[in-house]
């Protein structure tokens, strides 16, 4: 569901028209939907509503505090991976105790802001950071709430960069350690094991490899009871996949997830974690841009437009596809024509899609590349002295600039130029 459609032949953002939107902010921008936002974390909240559960947002996904902000107060918690996010999270309203720390990589002053805001959760991925932990911890008179994240080594049948749950991946402690685990952590009294927790990757399509780590997991939490272990926690981690391709791939729904879930863990008696970020964010926000140039060359047709990979990175990085739409519908009688859509920097590997179909179109056009929600603006970079764009929100027929563009001077002035140059 997105809330991005055409009235009376333009495209609008919930009722803010989107030709509005680019006059009066500029583009590139990312335009956001709040009724999108609100609709995706309530079906998700509505198909684990059986189970004892916390969902914790995926800060990455999206990070933007007005975002946050409404997420939290829809109820929502947060899993965060840096202490940036932390302080994001804790900013926005989402209250420590629904906060779960996630990353293969903590450092001391990372999981000391976890321990003193008295998160929920930190979800350790070795033993030489349970051992950190456990120092910070009684340095400052805390005592940690700790999960193992296991490396359940399942194939996610996803694209290899965001494939994180096989045994080659830097990702989580092999399910044959995580006694030793338990084992070692009785003796640190710093340390509170709970839990167990996982995430196998991001966009996943199909329910059997969800099905696979958590049968792992379960049999995990069984054998680690049966040696004295309290396991109170497990977190199933995100990774539900979306539509992009315009309905191409059907993943399953959240409801199906859901049930999936409550079925394989309902004799658990442990409390759920969920940590979606795509599905909430992916389709609540569009890259809206502006046809700079028409270019016909050789056998190619591109079109050129004034968003760039370091804008919108997923194409370049994962070989995302995005489905790209004019904002102002084209006639029925449109010509369609092959486009390669790429972006100014000088790399090759600016390039959203090669080969689309699309409208004929001309300079000044302006057009929106879907489902970029997710893992857009919070990737972008300002590579090729390119300021990152503006972030906007919508709600119903109102609008705010929810991130603003930094202008060029706003740039310099973090750079200093020794005398001794
Ligand atoms: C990235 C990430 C998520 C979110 O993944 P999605 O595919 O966006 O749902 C959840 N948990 C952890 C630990 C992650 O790294």
């Amino acid at each position: 569901m997105r809330h991005f459609s055409p009235t009376n032949g333009q495209m609008m953002a919930e009722q803010v028209s989107l030709a509005t939107v680019a006059a009066e902010v500029g583009t590139p921008a990312y335009v956001y939907s709040a009724a999108t936002f609100t609709r995706h974390y309530q079906v998700f909240a509505k198909a684990v509503s059986a189970m004892d559960s916390l969902i914790a947002y995926s800060v990455k996904a999206n990070s933007n505090q007005a975002v946050l902000s409404l997420l939290a107060k829809l109820g929502s918690g947060a899993d965060v991976v840096s202490g940036g996010e932390l302080a994001r999270a804790l900013a926005a309203g989402i209250s420590a105790d629904k906060i779960i720390f996630s990353g293969v990589g903590k450092s001391a002053a990372e999981m000391r802001a976890g321990l003193e805001a008295g998160i929920a959760q930190f979800n350790i991925e070795s033993m030489p950071e349970l051992e950190q932990l456990n120092v910070i911890a009684l340095d400052i008179g805390k005592i940690a709430p700790v999960a193992v994240r296991i490396n359940p080594n399942v194939c996610a049948g996803t694209h290899e960069k965001i494939s994180t749950g096989r045994a080659e991946n830097k990702f989580g402690i092999d399910i044959a350690d995580v006694d030793a685990v338990f084992e070692r952590a009785v003796h640190m009294p710093g340390i509170h094991l709970q839990g167990i927790a996982m995430h196998i990757g991001s966009q996943i399509d199909n329910l059997a490899p969800f099905a696979s780590a958590i049968t792992l997991a379960a049999g995990l939490i069984e054998r680690l009871r049966k040696q004295g272990h309290k396991i109170e926690t497990f977190d199933i981690g995100g990774g539900l996949g979306i539509s992009y391709a315009g309905g191409d791939t059907v993943p399953p729904t959240p409801r199906e997830y859901g049930d999936l879930v409550r079925r394989l863990t309902q004799d658990l008696g442990v409390r759920m974690i969920f940590e979606p970020g795509r599905m909430i964010a992916g389709n609540a926000g569009v890259l809206l841009a502006k046809v700079l140039y028409v270019k016909h060359g050789g056998a190619r047709n591109f079109l050129i437009i004034d968003a760039a990979m370091n804008d919108l990175i997923r194409p370049a990085l994962y070989d995302a596809y995005h489905d790209i739409e004019p904002v102002k519908a084209p006639a029925a009688e449109a010509k369609m024509i092959s486009y390669d859509v790429v972006g100014p920097i000088c790399e090759s590997g600016d390039t959203f899609t090669q080969h689309r179909m699309l409208p004929e179109m001309q300079a000044g056009d302006l057009i929106v590349l879907h489902t970029a929600g997710a893992y857009g603006a919070v990737q972008a970079s300002q590579y090729n002295s390119r300021p990152l764009i503006p972030e906007v929100l919508v709600k119903d027929d109102q609008y705010a600039v929810v991130r603003k563009r930094p202008s060029m001077a706003d740039i310099l002035k973090t750079e200093h130029v020794p005398d001794w140059v």
